[in-house]
């Protein structure tokens, strides 16, 4: 038996580390195109100073990355956030720390008194009649206000998913919302019944020592299979009962291939198999960000918290500020500071695709008008991606239950990434190790 995992991001890394530990004896070969693995997990060190291209970590509320973590002997790299990085601030017309309690809501500038108690009503608002998808925005509006979803909702997509509240779906890309109306018949309703049920933290954001990458490069040693790096796989193929899969001028045959590079790679490579779904794969839609790091050697600003997001209203070019040396150890050396700026998405997709020079200018600008820091930075570090995170449109649950309905019809063909059911990292792990059982499950019951 050989399998082939295309793409050596969390996905694809995560799906082999799951086939590899239940069955050793499986032969597995990883392709990816770069020189490194991690794809979006990718830390890059520039005089001393650590920036994420991508991810800057995950939160401890869910379970499947702390337990791959320990079971990838990483646990002794692992560390959690500040807890001064818990307070988050807002820049609507003026920068404003993110409400934490009731009270501090009650006070907060962020909302009209009555855009407050129109959140309040929301304990009377009636549940939706109906499953149907709808966007952030609709479902915002409908049940805490026009002025709530405009500052929080706004900021915090812009933040997750570099997207904004009118163009994505709520079922999609926040189920677990939904899930509160869906089953309490409220968002306060849910949330105090929750409370009344699980007590306890709501998660720390977690990262490593050294930045994802240190655990990337861990978590691939802690198996054995083949891993070829610079190695794009550029066509795949049908051959009777197998898999074949061409890389850097070499043909393979494979038995089974799990697909973990993005949806839009994905159609390339299935385009000759089955059109239709190169063509549902290609509509998964994604949004292109940039991100701007900054290293000071002497900054008075206090960086005191996580950051700060921007609301649309606010009519600023920046979707946000990291205050990265505030958040972990290690990423800015002793009594220097570090941020990454975060341009583009949705709101303002094509100022993404900016020159560096343009995209600098625009983070020091943002800075500017957002904290009041004029110092020029001493260290700058840049990372555009085109296509960087996927934007689950309205109706995309239903295109992935087509979609994946359609591709069981190719046995020993999976997709396992995070353009469907999830962004997070600790979605994509969830989502490979779900796929990775499923790999395994379909070769033991092939054995009777
Ligand atoms: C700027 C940014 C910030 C983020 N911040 C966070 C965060 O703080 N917390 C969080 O939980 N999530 C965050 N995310 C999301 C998270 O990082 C990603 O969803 C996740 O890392 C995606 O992993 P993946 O393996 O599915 O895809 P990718 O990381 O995209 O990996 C796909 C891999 O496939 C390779 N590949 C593509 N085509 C081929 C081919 N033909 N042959 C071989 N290899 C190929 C690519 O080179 C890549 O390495 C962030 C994402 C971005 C872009």
């Amino acid at each position: 038996m050989k399998i082939a995992i295309i793409g050596g991001g969390i996905s694809g890394l995560a799906t082999a580390f799951y086939i590899a530990k239940a069955r050793p004896d499986i032969e597995i070969t990883l392709f990816e195109k770069e020189e490194k693995l991690g794809g979006k997990m990718k830390t890059q060190e520039v005089e001393d100073f650590l920036f994420e291209a991508g991810s800057n970590g995950f939160l401890s509320n869910k379970p499947d990355t702390l337990e791959l973590v320990k079971q990838s002997g990483c646990d002794d790299i692992l560390i959690r956030s500040h807890d001064s990085a818990r307070k988050r601030f807002i820049y609507k017309d003026f920068l404003c720390p993110l409400p934490e309690s009731p009270k501090a809501f009650l006070l907060s500038p962020l909302i009209s008194f009555s855009g407050k108690v129109r959140v309040a009503c929301e304990f009377f608002v009636p549940p939706k009649k109906d499953n149907s998808d709808e966007t952030l925005q609709a479902f915002g509006y409908r049940r805490v206000g026009k002025e709530m979803s405009d500052v929080f909702l706004d900021a915090m997509v812009a933040g997750i998913f570099a997207s904004t509240p009118n163009k994505i779906s709520v079922n999609a890309a926040f189920p677990a919302v939904v899930k509160l109306e869906q089953e309490y018949g409220g968002l306060f309703r849910g949330m105090l019944a929750k409370k009344k049920k699980e007590a306890g933290p709501g998660g720390v954001l977690m990262s490593f020592e050294k930045g994802v990458s240190q655990f990337i490069e861990r978590l691939s040693n802690a198996f054995k299979i083949e891993i070829k790096t610079n190695c794009s796989v550029v066509t795949l193929e049908i051959k009777e009962t197998k898999y074949s899969v061409k890389a850097n001028h070499q043909e393979m045959l494979f038995d089974k291939v799990i697909l973990s590079i993005p949806a839009f790679e994905c159609a390339h490579l299935l385009q000759n198999i089955d059109s239709s779904i190169a063509t549902q794969l290609r509509n998964i839609e994604y949004s292109p960000i940039s991100i701007v790091g900054f290293g000071y050697n002497d900054l008075a600003h206090d960086l005191e918290g996580f950051g700060l997001l921007t609301t649309t209203s606010a009519q600023k070019e920046i979707l946000g500020v990291l205050w990265d040396s505030s958040i972990f150890n290690n990423r800015a050396p002793l009594n220097k500071k570090s941020v990454r700026v975060m341009i583009g998405g949705q709101r303002n997709p094509t100022l993404a695709l900016k020159s560096d020079a343009e995209l600098i200018e625009i983070a020091k600008k943002g800075i500017q008008e957002t904290m009041a820091v004029s110092t020029a930075p001493d260290v700058i570090f840049v990372e555009r991606y085109e296509k960087g995170i996927p934007n689950y449109t309205v109706g995309h649950n239903a295109k992935m239950t087509k979609l994946f309905d359609e591709i069981k019809e190719y046995k020993g063909l999976y997709l396992s990434s995070n353009a469907y059911f999830g962004v997070g990292l600790n979605d994509c792990v969830s989502n490979s190790k779900k796929c990775a059982h499923k790999v395994i499950e379909e070769i033991n019951s092939s054995l009777f």
